[in-house]
This record gives C-alpha cells, sequence and structure tokens, in this order.
C-alpha cells in the first residue's frame, strides 16, 4: 500500500511526549519530559467523579457540557478576571484544550487560511492548523535579558492577506514566559488592525509564580469579542488525564465551535465535568497551595540544572524550565534528549521541535519541574554526571 496518511499529517509522525514517556519508560530513566505531576488532585474533587459514577452518571451529558461546569467556569472567570460569560451560549466544554484548539482552528480558519503562533509552539497547534489545510506562520520568541520575548515589529509583518486567527498561549509551554499587558496589547492591536480571531490558550492560567499574575488577552480593551478563550483543568488540578477542558466566546464564536466539536465528539466525559465544577468552586485553595510548591520546585530544579552546567531560564509560570545546553558543550538538544538516559539516566524534551525553523531552537532543552522534591533531586545529581562527557554525538 502506499502512504497511508494524508500528505497535510505526514510531517507529525509521533508526538514528541509520547517518544520520550517511551524512552523514558524503556530505559528506566526519570522523566523530566512529558509535563504531568507525579501527585493526585484534590481529594475531595477526586472523590465527586467516583461518586457521579456511582451515583449513575454514565450516559451522554448534553453537547455543551453539564451545566454545574458552565456556570462554575462563569462563576469563575467573573471572579478572577471580571470577565461575564453567558453559561448559556458562551461556553462549551471539551475534551481538554486539545480538543477545543483542534476545533476552534477547524470552525475559524478555511483551507489555505494563515495562523499565527509563538514559536516554541505546543506540537498540537501545528497539527490542528494542518489538519485544517490552513498555513502557521511563526513569530519567534528569543531570549530578551533571560526572559523569551517577541518583537512587535516581527509579529506585524506576519500578518498577511490570508491571515485569519492569532494562537497565542500564555503563560507560555515551553518557554514559561507569561505576556505581560504590553506583549498582550501588540497582539490584540494587531487582532483590531486586521480584524484577527484570537485562540488563547490558558491551560497555566494558575500557574504564574513570584507574584506575577496571568492576564487574559480577552480582558483587553476590544479583544472579549475577537477571542477564543481556552482553559483545562488538567494542570490546574493536577488531573491531566481528565482531559476536561472548555472554551469562552462570544456566542457566534461558540457557535461555530460548537459545530465542529459535536462531530469530533459530540460531547465530554459526564463524571469528570461535575467534579471539575466542584473543584472550581471549593478547590481553588489548593490550586494555591499547588502554586506555592511549584514555585519552590522550580528554584529547586533551576539551581540543580545551573550546578550541573546548563544555562538557565527563569519561567514565570508553567511547569518547565527552558535551559541552553552549550555551555555543557553540546549544541544540538534533539541528540543530546536521546543520548540522556544513557548518559544521564534522565529524560528531557528537544525545544527544537516546537520551532517551524527548528535552528532557532537546536541548543534549547526543556526540563518539567511538576514532580516529588526527591525525583527532582535525583535527577539534577544524575545530570551532574554531565560535565566532561562527549559532546554531541556527531563530532
Ligand atoms: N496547551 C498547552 C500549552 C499544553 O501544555 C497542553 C498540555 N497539557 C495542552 C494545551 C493540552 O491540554 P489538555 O490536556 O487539557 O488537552
Ligand atoms: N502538555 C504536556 C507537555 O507539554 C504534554 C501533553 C502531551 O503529552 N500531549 O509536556
Amino acid at each position: 500500500m502506499n502512504e497511508p496518511l494524508v500528505g497535510r499529517m505526514r510531517e507529525f509522525g509521533t508526538t514528541v511526549f509520547a517518544e520520550m514517556t517511551a524512552l523514558a519508560v524503556r530505559t528506566g530513566s526519570i522523566n523530566l519530559g512529558q509535563g504531568f505531576p507525579d501527585t493526585d488532585g484534590p481529594s475531595p474533587m477526586l472523590e465527586r467523579a467516583v461518586e457521579a459514577i456511582r451515583g449513575g452518571l454514565n450516559q451522554y451529558p448534553p453537547g455543551p457540557g453539564l451545566p454545574e461546569l458552565r456556570q462554575a467556569v462563569a462563576e469563575h472567570r467573573k471572579e478572577h478576571y471580571g470577565l461575564v460569560y453567558d453559561p448559556d451560549g458562551e461556553i462549551l466544554v471539551t475534551l481538554g484544550a486539545t480538543e477545543a484548539l483542534a476545533a476552534s482552528v477547524l470552525a475559524l480558519c478555511e483551507s489555505g487560511d494563515e495562523v499565527i503562533v509563538f514559536e516554541p509552539y505546543y506540537d498540537s497547534y501545528a497539527a490542528a492548523i494542518s489538519l485544517a489545510g490552513a498555513v502557521r506562520r511563526p513569530v519567534t520568541l528569543r531570549p530578551v535579558e533571560g526572559r523569551f520575548t517577541f518583537d512587535p515589529d516581527e509579529l506585524r509583518a506576519a500578518v498577511g492577506p490570508r491571515t485569519r486567527a492569532v494562537l497565542v498561549n500564555s503563560p507560555h509551554n515551553p518557554t514559561g514566559t507569561v505576556f505581560t499587558r504590553d506583549e498582550l496589547s501588540a497582539i490584540a492591536a494587531v487582532c483590531a488592525e486586521h480584524d484577527l480571531v484570537a485562540i488563547s490558550d490558558e491551560v497555566y492560567e494558575h500557574l504564574t509564580f513570584d507574584g506575577v499574575e496571568h492576564i487574559p488577552l480577552a480582558t483587553l480593551p476590544g479583544m472579549r469579542e475577537r477571542t477564543v478563550m481556552i482553559s483545562s483543568a488538567g494542570k490546574t488540578f493536577s488531573v491531566t488525564g481528565w482531559k476536561t477542558g472548555w472554551i469562552c466566546a462570544p456566542a457566534e464564536l461558540v457557535r461555530a465551535v460548537q459545530t465542529v466539536k459535536q462531530f469530533l465528539t459530540f460531547t465530554a466525559n459526564g463524571p469528570w465535568q461535575l467534579a471539575v465544577a466542584y473543584g472550581l468552586r471549593e478547590e481553588l485553595g489548593w490550586v494555591a497551595g499547588l502554586r506555592d510548591s511549584l514555585a519552590t520546585k522550580r528554584d529547586r530544579l533551576m539551581a540543580g540544572l545551573s550546578a550541573a552546567g546548563f544555562a538557565v531560564y527563569r519561567p514565570a509560570g508553567t511547569y518547565f524550565v527552558q535551559t541552553d545546553i552549550r555551555p555543557l558543550g553540546f549544541t544540538d538538544g534533539l541528540d543530546l534528549a536521546r543520548r540522556l538516559p544513557e548518559l544521564a539516566g534522565v529524560v528531557a524534551i528537544p525545544t527544537q521541535v516546537f520551532y517551524d525553523r527548528p535552528e532557532l531552537g537546536r541548543h534549547f532543552v526543556r526540563f518539567a519541574f511538576c514532580k516529588k522534591d526527591e525525583i527532582i533531586d535525583e535527577a539534577v545529581a544524575r545530570l551532574s554526571r554531565l560535565q566532561g562527557k562527549p559532546a554531541d554525538s556527531d563530532l
């Protein structure tokens, strides 16, 4: 048989997260690659899901999501951000942020439309854009004084006659940047000037550190009406396997996204929706504790990676520390990530796979710190053996 996979998906292969987690399992390495916590979410919330299953909530929930969750999301948006969304028509529950992203791009972009993405970008963005037959236009985040940011001129230059949407992610995976009001204003100005839709992935909204506040793009003047705001319970409540997400947007945009979503999965899992509604109402204190604990873990991993010889960027949010491997004598992060189990018994993510132009990120490697302290300590002890190891395998 000829290659059965459609041409537009051939560049994707297996996701780097699956590849690196499989590598960790196969080699018995510590997995600081794929971003998932190794401790559970709040137990009363877990209990709610169990109770919902035992209580018989086991058939199709309504297409837009359970009213309890849509109501809890509306209250949460209003209390936290002063954003008012009608739970009946302006909120749609999805199978995680991944489905929300794919359904949004498929619903809003015609084949041949262009979507601006900030590279390095989360891998599902590129795949969703390709599925839609759309074209990505990267704007590069580069380190400036220890923090990844973009040049507003580069953003403006990326807009063309076919540009339909800007895909924004703050707090940003994989760089840990939390966009400032100025950065968001630059994005908002471009959206307003060219009548673009903003698809705003905010799954790390609660995981910011050092007093840095997450600012939802929709709170900027003129942006609520053109923004699809995407969130997920996975990161907020340490339940990445629950795949429960949602979008908030004006009714017209929600209708468009729901038209696609109903034929991808129709609806999302009922028991988890009920439990997440409980979490949003009752467990935000737990989330504040998670944020504090993650900030400490970030410091722990950063200190260890610096001592091991990496150049380290300080993230203001997310689960991830971005490093430059060149001080250790390595130049290619993909090569290093594939050899890291054998060199040090650790797995990490090569950042270059999140670029249209991999050469711009060749020397970056991402490490996750959403792990138990003893795991972080053991990982950095192992990584300290890298100093003095032979550098890139092709040198
Ligand atoms: N966006 C970003 C930036 C992510 O890091 C992830 C991974 N958790 C997702 C979306 C996907 O979220 P979910 O698991 O809810 O589909
Ligand atoms: N969001 C997670 C990360 O960036 C991975 C999710 C996945 O495996 N697709 O590590």
